[in-house]
């Protein structure tokens, strides 16, 4: 399985920054997980082929280039950009983004082609197919009804927390794979931010810790959804709790597992 953790933002050079403001992974260049940044770094051979997006909720951070990875593609698209959400993330979708006011309802529109969005609904908690991936949702504990996901191919499962606070069955659900190859956690605010990561439903390292004595399965952690303006503040408390396979996953970084 190869995974891509897409930039968000550019250096004074004007190359990817490690800076992550928003998110987006790729899988197999093929199926994204979350929309942050999709439509502003993808490469072309994404931007040609990812047609299922799916969401681990609808905060901003999460969402902001799903409008204009759908207005881009909208005269080529062949087949619909299909969006998978809970039947609540979808409504929130068009209720707040796709009302005619922030942007187009592209629901209600088609092109040459016929329709250029596709709601696909999952269950929380359920298990369901995306393209050659299967795909385990695991309600997690966030402001709004969040999710993580152990995505699989064929050969190995990967885990992505999305935006959580402590929480339990993602753990559950990793230490019942045999093939876990890889744990993707959040972790944004530094220790002394722990009120607001409380209150915001985030971890902090301290935290991060906790959790990942859950994980009983031996399998490489990488840390994500790190806020920008304290990214080096988390890198080194991260690793000052001196835990085995952690490591901050690399932006634009091509990982195969
Ligand atoms: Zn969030």
């Amino acid at each position: 399985m190869k995974l891509q953790l897409l930039p968000s933002t550019i250096d004074e050079n004007g190359r990817a920054s490690a800076r992550q403001h928003l998110l987006s992974i790729v899988i197999d260049d093929k199926v994204a997980i979350d929309a942050g940044c999709l439509a502003f770094s993808c490469s072309n051979e994404q931007r040609e082929n990812v047609r299922d997006i799916i969401l681990t909720h609808t905060h901003l951070d999460h969402i902001a280039s799903l409008p204009m990875f759908i207005d881009d593609l909208f005269a080529s698209l062949t087949s619909p950009v299909r969006i998978h959400g809970t039947r609540q993330m979808i409504e929130i979708l068009e209720r707040d983004i796709f009302n005619w006011a922030i942007y187009p309802r592209f629901s209600e529109l088609t092109n040459s082609y016929g329709k250029v969005v596709e709601y696909v609904p999952f269950e929380s908690g359920s298990r369901f197919e995306v393209k050659h991936l299967s795909v385990q949702s695991i309600p997690v504990n966030h402001k709004v009804l969040a999710h993580g996901f152990i995505v699989s191919d064929e050969r190995v499962s990967v885990a992505v927390s999305g935006d959580t606070t402590t929480t339990e069955g993602l753990w559950r659900e990793c230490n019942s794979r045999d093939d876990l190859a890889a744990v993707l956690v959040e972790c944004a605010f530094p220790n002394e931010m722990k009120e607001l990561a409380g209150a915001s439903q985030h971890l902090v390292p301290a935290l991060l810790s906790d959790e990942l004595a859950k994980l009983e399965r031996p399998a490489p952690v990488f840390v994500i959804n790190l806020k920008p303006a304290y990214r080096e503040r988390v890198i080194s408390e991260v690793r000052a709790l001196g835990l085995g396979d952690v490591e901050i996953l690399e932006v634009g970084r091509i990982y195969e597992f």
